[in-house]
């Protein structure tokens, strides 16, 4: 390899090859495109794109597991619970758990779990629950990651998530909460808002299935007394928000502040699971003594 080649890199705003020296980049005039800030791999974008979906349903599954793992530890006639309770609590982890390892709602904020509002999205309280999640995310993740890439589907999932449980939380003081349905309200009004600007037979045909999404969310929020609406809700309206303020790959490509929005998602979320692990274990050992 040449020198000369060695010093060349991608714009990371614009995508052209430019000189890795540049005091700023010569077509979109961003300053110091090569430098380490611009450059890292936390920005340049840590998942491919089937790889950002298989880490969320790790993360997922893993605190599931581990919520469930840490019930039947505190008490082992839990499993006895787990199983009698019907289907809508099959599986359940104990809500002793779910508070410590970030579940969300008024009570865990009127004692300073502000981080809840994140950790939330990634806690699930039965068997049916995690299990329709997932099955959700994989049906919307791909479609989501096609139109917004990678580094908009994380900032839509991050802060829609954080929206839908911050109007459930505010607006209609819900006492608890979790579950990962408000990041995936918030991928569907992100397909809405793009089947509504798209338009033409792709668009009207996606807006629609999104708004039979929607419909079918309303009508089954509204019948059933388990499903906290308000963070469906603030997150679909958050979705929908974020991805008109990034906009869509087709019209606006991948630019720099889309890749430092998704970083600093990635870090908070990070950074948050962290948070919750030490949490956690502090109050275990505060716990036992
Ligand atoms: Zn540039």
């Amino acid at each position: 390899m040449s020198s000369a080649k060695r010093n060349s890199i991608l714009c990371p705003n614009c995508n052209k090859l430019i000189s890795k020296d540049e005091e700023s980049c010569p077509y979109c005039g961003t300053a110091r495109p090569g430098s380490w800030l611009k450059n890292n791999p936390l920005v340049q974008g840590l998942f491919k794109e089937d790889g950002l979906l298989k880490a969320l349903l790790i993360v997922n599954v893993t605190l599931y597991v581990v919520s469930l793992a840490m019930s039947m530890m505190a008490n082992p006639e839990y499993i006895k619970q787990m199983l009698s309770g019907g289907l809508f609590s099959l599986f359940a982890p104990g809500s002793g758990v779910l508070y410590m390892l970030g579940m969300s709602g008024v009570g865990p904020m009127a004692q300073g779990h502000w981080w809840s509002l994140l950790s939330a999205n990634y806690l699930h309280g039965s068997l049916l629950h995690i299990g329709f999640n997932m099955y959700a995310l994989m049906q919307l993740g791909p479609l989501v990651l096609e139109e917004y890439g990678t580094h908009r589907f994380v900032t839509i999932y991050t802060v829609g998530g954080v929206a839908g449980f911050a109007a459930s939380v505010y607006l209609h003081h819900t006492p608890f909460t979790l579950g990962a349905s408000a990041s995936l309200c918030a991928l569907i009004g992100a397909v809405l808002f793009f089947g509504h600007k798209r338009g033409g037979t792709y668009g009207k045909e996606l807006f629609k299935q999104a708004g039979g999404w929607v419909l079918w969310l309303a009508i089954f929020g509204a019948l059933s007394s388990g499903i906290d609406n308000w963070a469906h809700g603030g997150g679909l309206v958050g979705g929908i928000i974020i991805a008109a303020l990034l906009g869509y790959k087709q019209r606006v490509a991948d630019k720099l502040y889309h890749k430092m929005l998704s970083a600093a998602c990635v870090l908070a979320t990070a950074g948050t699971l962290v948070w919750v692990l030490i949490y956690t274990l502090m109050a275990l050992s505060k716990a036992r003594s």
